[in-house]
């Protein structure tokens, strides 16, 4: 027998399936949301809905964009021979925080992890290859930004092979960023640093 009415338990249902929403703090929400005008509730699952629907990924650098082509990727004042690859949309925020990279990024949506059952195929790989192979990208350098845990790095030593036939500089963020970390919570003045000392591999 549920505790609550029935529409109330599926939203908390719904919150409790986020990442690090637990089952108290689903209720929290739900509640939270009940108690708001119908206004803001409409404006919510509109928000939801138009995430869903107006965002694509960039078909350059897959980033999320509401464009075909992302304001990084367009933009002639940004060094397009460079590229920084990372796992997640939310990598390319922790970089452009930095203010100091001035490249182009490839957002891979993952990285290898056998255990979890991800392959090479499940992430965006061919599309960095594409373009590294795409002459009038005119690559210079690709920099492997995975972060410095296991499966980021086998994913960047992957990587690395696959690169490696084309004439390009390939290098790998400096250390000083922690083992294990993820780039999202490291400051800006340390992923500055791994930046600018990264070397090639
Ligand atoms: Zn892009």
């Amino acid at each position: 027998m549920p505790f609550f009415a029935q529409p109330v338990e599926k939203l908390i249902e719904e919150f409790a399936k986020l990442p690090g929403i637990g089952q108290k703090t689903a209720q929290r929400l739900a509640f939270y949301i009940l108690n708001q005008p119908k206004e803001t509730a409409e404006a919510f699952a509109q928000a939801l809905l138009d995430a869903k629907e107006k965002v694509y990924t960039c078909k350059v650098c897959q980033n999320l964009t509401d464009s075909e082509v992302c304001s990084i990727c367009s933009n002639p004042a940004r060094d397009h021979g460079v590229i920084c690859v990372v796992t997640e949309p939310k990598d390319v925020i922790a970089f452009e925080r930095t203010r100091e990279f001035n490249g182009l990024y490839h957002v891979l949506h993952g990285t290898i992890s056998p255990l979890g059952g991800v392959g090479p195929d499940d992430i965006r790989i061919k599309e960095l290859l594409e373009r590294v192979a795409d002459e009038e990208e005119d690559v210079r350098e690709v920099i492997l930004a995975t972060n410095p845990d296991t499966e980021g790095e086998a994913t960047a030593m992957y990587l690395s092979r696959l690169l490696r036939p084309f004439d390009i500089k390939i290098t790998r963020l400096a250390y000083g960023m922690p083992v294990g970390g993820h780039l999202e919570y490291v400051d800006e003045v340390t992923l500055m640093r791994a930046l600018e000392g990264r070397h090639e591999i």
